[in-house]
């Protein structure tokens, strides 16, 4: 089976395409360079060069496909804020354009990176797939919108599609080439920033005054490895007419003290940090309800938070070197 992975030079899409590869799968990458890097692309995949929004690339990336894992999208909250624009653009109307194209070649099968920036602040945790959709930012609404996009093209075009809705991703790959690892910049993910903290350049908490055990935020974290292999499974249940949107995350939760604990056990010295303010938008808890995940496609994540904060670390420290 062929696959395309859209946006397959990026830090998840990147680890996808090399880990289809070794299960052999053979894989197409759709990839603009605009915030993936050509050193991730994997040396055994076809890639075309170019956007979502360029259909004569499209077109090309789906030569020969037989499914689509769709990872290519902007995903900074902040950005999405100032800039909302670049989201509807990309992630909607680059998705109309991918689904157009996939149309006309009779290509009926996709596996769409949603988020659960869908759900926004929620009402009670953990959240189920069947909670309240309402984005607090653009980038969680322009996922929205793909969902609901997917939901009717696969009932009028008997496309079989699957959602996937992440919470926290982070850890990194070992591919046979090398570690594939997150590298955004600026970077605004806590485990990488934990990672690089410095007593000169601590690392900011933002805010030590939630309704929480410890005080601080508390987040479900995925390792990347993990939310791929659901992927693949993923990609094997699709149904014709059906579109299933499912979660993905550990089914528990983290603090943000409980991550610079973890850290501190992978780099065997203490974290620096100061509490800074709340960062705006943060809500205090998000926790997934995986019961689906685990009942439809039979995942169920086997890395542990603290594989995560070391895998990183280990990949930080390959690749700075
Ligand atoms: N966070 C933090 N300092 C940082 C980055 C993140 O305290 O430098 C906190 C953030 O407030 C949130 C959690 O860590 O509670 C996870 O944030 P991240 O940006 O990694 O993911 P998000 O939950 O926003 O998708």
């Amino acid at each position: 089976m062929r696959v395309l992975v859209t946006g397959g030079a990026g830090y998840i899409g990147s680890a996808a395409v090399s880990i289809l590869l070794e299960r052999g799968y053979e894989v197409t990458i759709l990839d603009d360079l605009s915030t993936g890097h050509s050193e991730l692309v994997a040396p055994g995949a076809k890639f075309v060069d170019g956007s979502l929004l360029q259909k004569a690339a499209v077109d090309s990336a789906l030569d020969g496909v037989d499914a689509v894992i769709h990872f290519g999208a902007k995903s900074l909250v902040g950005e999405s804020v100032l800039k909302p624009e670049i989201y509807w653009n990309t992630n909607v109307n680059g998705t109309r354009i991918l689904l157009e194209a996939m149309r006309e070649k009779g290509i009926k099968k996709i596996v769409f990176s949603s988020s659960a920036a869908t759900y926004g602040e929620p009402k009670s945790v953990p959240i189920t797939e069947d909670s309240e959709t309402k984005p607090t930012n653009p980038y969680g609404a322009s996922k929205l919108a793909v969902d609901y996009m997917l939901t009717s093209e696969a009932i009028a075009h008997e496309i079989g599609a699957i959602s996937l809705r992440y919470f926290n991703v982070a850890g990194a790959y070992k591919s046979k080439s090398g570690w594939l690892t997150e590298n955004h910049n600026p970077e605004t993910h806590l485990i990488p920033n934990v990672l690089k903290a410095t007593s000169d350049n601590p690392l900011k908490i933002f805010g030590a005054d939630w309704p929480t055990a410890d005080k601080t935020c508390i987040r479900d974290y995925v390792h990347v490895v993990d939310l791929i292999d659901a992927h693949i499974m993923a990609l094997e249940k699709l149904v014709p007419g059906k579109h299933e949107i499912i979660n993905l995350g550990c089914g528990s939760g983290y603090s943000v003290k409980q991550v610079v604990d973890a850290a501190a056990t992978a780099v065997g010295r203490e974290i620096p940090f100061v509490i800074s303010d709340r960062r705006p938008g943060d809500p205090a808890v998000l926790i997934a309800d995986i019961s689906k995940a685990k009942s439809y496609l039979g995942w169920s994540p086997t890395r542990d938070l603290q594989a995560m904060v070391s895998d990183t670390w280990e990949s930080i420290n390959v690749t700075n070197r």
